[in-house]
């Protein structure tokens, strides 16, 4: 039986986490800005100077219809596509973007669902049912790590009472396509913790670490791409028997 599309309106209709004046609370937006003094990067977006965003294939066209994706497409600019194949019939597609705007994006761009579900991913099960969460960036599950905590201060309940309180708006994430993508970035996490920790450069400090870890991160070091590409796979088969379709991912 056909699945119909993602419905992206009600999703990106809702404020999700809404604490008002969050920025506050951890001096000043560190989401938007990564603003941290160990952060002398030296490829990606240095301290202070942004971060990276990230939409789901799907998402980028809807929202490229139906609000504004970030960095002047209109002006010839693109958004670079990442693709992971992980041995079903269509590969995963993240679209990966540079974000400047520190927070002051409102009215220039449409945010992203990442964005928007900050602190936390929520993680779908089979049946479309909250699964768990995990931390919203890398750098989050990084320090979590490191540091014991992540550097927001929001509980990840802030991400997790949005959608108890809006059963419409659960059941548009519960969509099979969002399952297998949330699943991925379990999966994508539970590796990262593993070989971070066996990591040679995890017990470095300050910039020392961040800049070692900067290379083993890019280099694709500090991932299983073939564990995360085999739970995919399964998930993806399951959902697929589940709902006698394969045209959801
Ligand atoms: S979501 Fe967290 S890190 Fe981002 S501005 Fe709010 S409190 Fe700060
Ligand atoms: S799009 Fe907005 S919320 Fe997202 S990282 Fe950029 S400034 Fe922050």
């Amino acid at each position: 039986m056909p699945i119909g599309p993602v419905d992206w309106q009600t999703i990106h209709s809702r404020p999700l986490v809404a604490v008002p004046e969050c920025w506050t609370k951890c001096g000043g937006g560190f989401c938007c800005s990564n603003d941290h003094p160990d952060f002398q990067f030296r490829l990606m977006p240095k301290g202070g100077q942004g971060t990276t965003i990230l939409y789901l294939e799907d998402e980028y066209l809807w929202l490229k219809a139906n609000g504004h994706v970030i960095c002047g497409e209109e002006n010839g600019a693109t958004i670079a596509p990442m693709v992971f194949d992980y041995g079903g019939p269509r590969p995963l597609v993240l679209r990966h973007a540079p974000c400047a705007y520190l927070g002051r994006c409102n009215g220039k761009v449409t945010k992203p669902l990442l964005c928007r579900t900050y602190p936390a991913i929520p993680v779908f099960g089979l049946d479309g049912r909250l699964e768990t969460t995990v931390p919203a960036s890398i750098i989050d599950a990084t320090f979590q790590l490191k540091d014991g905590r992540p550097l927001c201060p929001l509980p990840d309940s802030a991400t997790t009472d949005a959608l108890e309180q809006d059963p419409a708006l659960a059941a548009a994430l519960a969509h099979p396509r969002l399952i297998l993508h949330t699943q991925a970035v379990r999966a994508f996490i539970e590796s990262y913790r593993q070989r971070l920790q066996a990591w040679e450069g995890f017990s470095l400090s300050g910039p020392a670490f961040w800049q070692a870890w900067e290379l083993a991160y890019l280099g694709r070091r500090l991932v299983d791409r073939e564990r995360v590409a085999a739970h995919v796979l399964r998930t993806f088969a399951a959902l697929a028997e589940r709902t006698g379709s394969d045209d959801f991912a």
